[in-house]
């Protein structure tokens, strides 16, 4: 399958060749031709697949056909639940219409909306927008959904994830019944499913597995010690090892605040990144740790979730995550190619319980280790005994400090309803 023989114009073939892509992603090849076609969509694909460039080039293909009018309509809606991706979509669509007559914009909250405003008013073909700005302005009467054609949710179960239903719902009441509909989601629960069997008509389905190999090419390290520890044990990591371009994930905005600042302190330059960033503090963040000036980057989930960096030599679990899912799309963050990537996750006792639902979604036992000097205290629960599974340690960048033991930490049965038909698998 070729760019050229799926009936792309040469308007986008010449954005494509720009961009140096040569042959489509397997998303791409499944996905461009049915919408051409302007059939629905349900497609399982995470961020690193190639999916922007997946709905972008069909959308962009269908719109041109009909010619801009004066004063440009709305026609086609992108719901994104970050900020972050918001402007990663945008940059796409404004690389793939490069050569056309189509216009796009992105809009979102924590920034003035009046810029924004502008360029509605000029009149855009598409725009990409998180539903909290697009139902604001909407409600301004700055502008109307009446005319969208095609509808994307991207990364739909995050949007749920981040209590956006209610705003979804509000905004598919806004649209034209008559419309192509779209929908992207990594996982899919019983609300992903309800809200799709509400939205799509027909719809194609495509699965893209996530993109890694976990064994092959992450080498992950779980070290089990105390909570109270785990910044004095991650300035010894990040200093010993002379990492730089860390990765490191946290469950809160205050925690990444802190951590941030305790790294700073100690000579390690950080700065967190997060929801209650304003956008301007997260670009600069994103633009020094991309440029070298800050080592680290701690940023909750979703933070991460828009961070459009290339793959890490280190990912970091401060504290793992409680649905498993979330573990494989963080240390998808590293591995880069043709390189192997250390993720890292610091395991207190009172997050055992998630390790077992991870090895049960990777298939695979994890090394647990006991770093030297940061053994985890008496008085705390023990860990569960070992139960003859055998650690094999891959031995990461950060070399073999501590003594390694097998573990079976039981009793949680956190995200396992989540997990069916998961494969872990290679990047395209
Ligand atoms: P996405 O999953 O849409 O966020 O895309 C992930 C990355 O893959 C982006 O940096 C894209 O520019 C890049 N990409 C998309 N399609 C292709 C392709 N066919 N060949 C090479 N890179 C691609």
């Amino acid at each position: 399958m070729t760019f050229q023989s799926m009936g792309l114009s040469d308007a986008l073939l010449k954005a494509i060749s720009k961009k140096g892509y040569t042959t489509p992603s397997p998303i791409q090849a499944q996905a461009i031709q049915p919408l051409l076609e302007g059939r629905d969509m349900l497609a399982s694909a995470q961020t690193g697949t190639g999916k922007t460039a997946g709905f972008t080039l069909p959308m962009l293909q269908l719109l041109a056909k009909k010619p801009a009018t004066y004063h440009r309509k709305i026609r086609a809606l992108v719901l994104t639940p970050t900020r972050e991706l918001a402007a990663q979509v945008q940059q796409n669509v404004i690389d793939y219409s490069l050569y056309l007559d189509i216009k796009s914009t992105v809009i979102f909250g924590g920034v003035k909306q009046g810029a924004q405003v502008k360029i509605l008013k000029a009149g855009i073909d598409i725009l990409v927008a998180t539903p909290g700005r697009l139902l604001d302005l909407e409600n301004q009467g700055l502008l109307s959904l009446r005319d969208i054609e095609i509808l994307v949710l991207d990364e739909a179960d995050r949007m749920l994830d981040m209590g956006f239903l209610r705003d979804i719902k509000r905004v598919l009441s806004l649209l034209p019944a008559k419309r192509q509909n779209l929908l992207f989601s990594a996982t899919f629960s019983r609300e992903i499913k309800n809200l799709s069997n509400s939205i799509l008509n027909n719809p194609i389905t495509i699965e893209i597995s996530p993109e890694i190999t976990t064994a092959e090419k992450v080498n992950q390290t779980l070290y089990h010690l105390n909570k109270k520890d785990k910044a004095a044990f991650t300035i010894q990591l990040i200093k010993e090892g002379n990492w730089s371009q860390v990765l490191i994930f946290m469950r809160t905005k205050h925690g990444a605040n802190k951590l941030a600042q305790k790294l700073d302190k100690s000579g390690v330059q950080a700065a967190a990144i997060h929801g209650n960033k304003s956008q301007n503090a997260r670009t600069q963040a994103l633009a020094g740790f991309k440029a070298g000036k800050i080592r680290v980057l701690v940023a909750t989930d979703i933070a991460a979730r828009g961070l459009d960096i290339p793959l890490l030599p280190y990912v970091m679990n401060y504290e793992l995550p409680n649905v498993p899912e979330d573990y494989v799309h963080r240390i998808g963050r590293t591995g880069r190619a043709g390189e192997s990537g250390d993720a890292i996750s610091l395991v207190s006792h009172e997050e055992m319980s998630y390790v077992k639902g991870i090895e049960k979604l990777l298939g695979e036992t994890l090394p647990l280790r006991i770093a030297k000097g940061f053994e985890p205290s008496a008085e705390a629960p023990p860990a569960p005994k070992p139960q003859g599974r055998q650690q094999n340690n891959r031995g990461g960048r950060h070399g073999g400090r501590g003594n390694s033991r097998g573990t079976n930490p039981g009793g949680s049965d956190a995200g396992e309803k989540k997990k069916t038909g998961f494969k872990p698998r290679r990047r395209y």
